[in-house]
């Protein structure tokens, strides 16, 4: 098997066993006895454009999928006029699980889920992460700036081993009801195949582990790359798309 197959089959996987982690997941003790269903995310686990919203909502703590309701209908038809569909971008959220009430995420859900979210970006290796609204935006810069600032200009950013572009959008929730807002949506989602076309920007230095050596071995030391193991047999039924 080609070397970036290989990589591609591996970092799949190693998706799967973090969806595995997530399903059992107890951090914030109030979510997880609250949800239906742990929404991990859905659609290409190698795609370049991956969304980053908010929280689940009722139709989606009912299905496990991401973007289900009428939010996610816009957010497909707005994909559809730029030539994309559902099946090629990944799109997950800042929490996995349903605040009860729709209520707004609380600081301390945010921090339980965060590590979920980086451990995604750095399988899914994307070239651009839209995040959309205030809470993904505010998580990922680590910054307080607002959307209404900051939506539409696309900057560099580094989680752990991976820099990306974050281009950060209104939410398409708060495009249903608003025109003008629909319209600006629009507009910063029509620049997203000229961002996807760019080069993919230069990557930090992989960490090296090295090897501990064998009482066998001799002294050349040997040094490789973390490699995520493989996960045989684990379900994936929310990651259909995958
Ligand atoms: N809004 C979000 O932020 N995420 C969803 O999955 C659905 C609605």
């Amino acid at each position: 098997m080609p070397a970036a197959e290989e990589s591609q089959q591996a970092r799949r996987e190693a998706l799967k066993e973090v969806f595995a982690e997530v399903k059992g997941c107890v951090r914030c003790s109030e979510l997880a006895a609250a949800r239906k269903n742990v929404v991990f995310g859905a659609g290409n686990a190698d795609a370049d454009l991956m969304f980053i919203g908010e929280a689940p909502g009722a139709s989606e703590d009912e299905q496990g999928l991401p973007f289900v309701g009428q939010a996610g209908k816009l957010l497909e038809k707005l994909l559809v006029e730029i030539g994309l569909t559902r099946a090629e971008v990944f799109i997950a959220n800042v929490l996995k699980c349903r605040p009860p009430g729709n209520r707004d995420p609380l600081p301390v859900e945010i921090e339980n889920c965060r590590e979920y979210l980086y451990r995604q970006v750095e399988l899914i290796q994307p070239k651009v992460i839209c995040s959309l609204g205030n809470f993904s935006t505010k998580l990922l810069r680590g910054d307080p700036t607002g959307i209404t600032r900051l939506h539409g200009q696309p900057q560099p950013l580094t989680l752990g081993s991976r820099t990306v572009r974050l281009y950060p959008i209104f939410h398409p929730a708060a495009a249903l009801y608003t025109p003008r807002m629909l319209e600006t949506l629009r507009e910063d989602f029509s620049r997203l195949p000229a961002l996807l076309a760019m080069a993919e920007l230069a990557q930090p230095e992989t960490l090296e582990v090295p090897e501990p050596l064998e009482e066998s071995e001799s002294a050349g030391t040997q040094a490789e790359s973390v490699t995520a193991p493989g996960s045989e047999g684990i379900e994936a039924d929310q990651l259909g798309l995958f």
